[in-house]
């Protein structure tokens, strides 16, 4: 796969469009200029791929629609040398975006097949990203105990309340962007931050749509029968 100037050009209008729906923060649309977000569908999406709008992925999953990852990513307030953890690896792009912002990333995915996909994509095409991503196979909703505390912690799955193992995992001064709400309708996009030790402030901002958080792991299934034959 290549990153034709016909993608380049696509994404610099992709960047215009989330400047009207009122993205403003340079870094952030410096960094959705920058990753190819072909690379993380597959080719029969190319001519929807610079659109804003979510796509399938494997495992009837989605990658989130740009808006949504400018949104989250904005909220984020990324810093460069920041540690975030990401639950929900899905594709990969999310997490690129926030390298690309010269953040440290950890992102942890439940589905072995999408962990597997983007171990792949990474090796191929983001080599010079893996110094700076680590990609867990396990259940987010727990976080990552062993590598915490974390600057910020990002969900891009709706969980329907607030894992206070997550809060618990944040830096003091450090934030959690997460949509919480019902997981089959929509959630509102929640920022906390953790104040002190046992402080944490709330904030509410816009509704939106995710796949929901889902407990434990999925692991591939086993090859079927007729391939033994
Ligand atoms: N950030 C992704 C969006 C993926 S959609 C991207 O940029 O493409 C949400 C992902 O969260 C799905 O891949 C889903 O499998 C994953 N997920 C849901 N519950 C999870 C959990 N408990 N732990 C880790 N990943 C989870």
């Amino acid at each position: 796969m290549e990153d034709t100037y016909k993608h380049k050009g696509l994404r610099r209008l992709l960047v215009r469009e989330l400047r009207q729906k009122g993205i403003r923060d340079e870094a952030v649309l410096a960094a959705i200029g920058a990753v190819p977000r072909h690379f993380f569908v597959e080719k029969a999406f190319d001519d929807l791929v610079y659109t804003d709008i979510a796509l399938p992925i494997d495992c009837e999953q989605t990658i989130s629609q740009p808006y949504t990852v400018a949104y989250q990513t904005l909220l984020l307030n990324v810093q460069p040398q920041d540690k975030i953890l990401e639950i929900g690896t899905g594709s990969g792009y999310q997490a690129c975006i926030l390298v690309e912002m010269q953040a440290r990333v950890f992102t942890i995915e439940r589905q072995q097949a999408l962990y597997e996909q983007v171990g792949a994509l990474l090796d191929t095409y983001f080599q010079a990203y893996k110094y700076r991503l680590r990609v867990f196979f396990r259940d987010g909703a727990k976080g990552l105990a062993e590598y915490a505390p974390f600057n910020k912690i990002i969900v891009t799955a709706a969980a329907s309340t607030i894992p206070q193992v997550l809060c618990e995992q944040l830096e003091i001064g450090g934030i959690l962007i997460i949509p919480v709400g019902d997981p089959e309708g929509e959630q509102v996009m929640c920022r906390i931050t953790r104040l002190s030790d046992t402080e944490f402030k709330k904030e509410r901002f816009d509704l939106f749509r995710f796949v929901p958080l889902l407990e434990g792991i999925q692991p591939l299934p086993a090859p079927p029968n007729h391939w033994k034959k």
